[in-house]
């Protein structure tokens, strides 16, 4: 029996295992080993790192850190959790099952990103999801937005504060409200409506699209706006979990424990985080109601 199962071994998920087993506490992460930091190429936004860190070197230091203090691994992705008579049982997809006095779920959200191999190289370096992430960095920069609909015109519209050199590429052809449309036009942005064939990149360097009709667009930056995003909820939603309407789960400010007793979540997974370092920060909040818990549990 574990005294915390961490599910998500993301940043949130790994600055929770650090903080608990330096409590000494026994933890296990259960990770699947995708997510939002496994293909962050740079973060640059954060303190410490004014040339950009990686979410890859990020996770290594991590697991590498939380396993000083005893903290185990495992890769696998949960399918299933239930509540029991002394805690949670976890199952994977590789048949092993986690008991666990308490649950913290870190399991983040991922990006609905076209499957264009070029792209994954760029990812946090020359193309980015997230304007409040990277706006500074197509500050003055010809940059394309790659798209769909509405959700690509309100990004186009948004990365106007840090550039007017911009492109709008709606690749899925799906409707642009009217007055967004208006808007665009009337700050200059280019509008394209039609399938990306290739995208153009050198390693690391974004380039530009080409589109199925041959035309070639060329820019220095890209960035993703298709909507969609999947919110990986489904475990904390089989406990009974609490969640928002957008399928964040919501948490006490303070604690950050969910409806649910003994059951936390941190990081993306949460209602308005989407941050490294709210997930951090989240993480390790969460980690500290853990061991109260723990230890007011031990008392009794
Ligand atoms: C291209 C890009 C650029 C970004 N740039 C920035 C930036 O500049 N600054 C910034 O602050 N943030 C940035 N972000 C966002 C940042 O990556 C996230 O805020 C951060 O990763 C959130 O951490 P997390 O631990 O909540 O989730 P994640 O890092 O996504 O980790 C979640 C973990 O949960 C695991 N998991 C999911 N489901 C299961 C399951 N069922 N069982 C087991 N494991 C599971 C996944 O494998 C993953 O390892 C960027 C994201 C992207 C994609």
């Amino acid at each position: 029996m574990y005294d915390c199962l961490i599910v998500g071994g993301g940043i949130a998920g790994l600055q929770a295992a650090i903080q608990l087993g330096r409590y000494d506490h026994k933890v296990m992460v259960l990770d699947a080993g995708d997510g939002r930091s496994a293909i962050c190429q740079s973060y640059h936004n954060i303190l410490g790192y004014p040339d950009g860190v990686s979410g890859p070197y990020l996770r290594d230091v991590g697991r590498k850190q939380a396993s000083q203090y005893g903290v185990e691994f495992m890769i696998g992705k949960a399918e299933a959790a239930q509540k029991t008579a002394d805690g949670f049982e976890v199952k994977d997809g590789n048949g092993n099952t986690y008991k666990a006095r308490t649950l913290l779920l870190a399991t983040g959200v991922m990006d609905r990103i076209p499957p264009f191999p070029e792209l994954m190289p760029t990812l946090g370096i020359s193309v980015y999801v997230c304007p409040d992430c990277d706006g500074h960095e197509v500050k003055d920069k010809s940059t394309i937005v790659m798209g769909a609909g509405t959700v690509g015109a309100n990004m186009a519209l948004t990365l106007n504060y840090f550039t007017d050199q911009l492109t709008y590429v709606n690749h899925e052809q799906t409707e642009v409200d009217e007055e967004k449309m208006l808007l665009m036009k009337e700050k200059g942005i280019r509008y394209f409506e039609g399938p990306i064939e290739k995208v153009l990149a050198d390693g690391p360097d974004f380039r530009g699209v080409q589109l199925t009709n041959g035309e070639q667009l060329t820019s220095e930056r890209g960035f993703i706006a298709f909507g969609g995003n999947e919110v990986k909820s489904q475990l904390a939603h089989q406990l009974g979990v609490e969640l928002h309407k957008n399928k964040h789960v919501l948490v006490d400010p303070r604690t950050k424990m969910t409806n649910i007793e003994k059951v936390w979540a941190a990081g993306d997974l949460v209602a308005h985080s989407e941050q490294t370092t709210i997930a951090m920060g989240d993480g390790m909040q969460a980690s500290i109601w853990i061991h109260k818990t723990l230890i007011a549990d031990k008392e009794k």
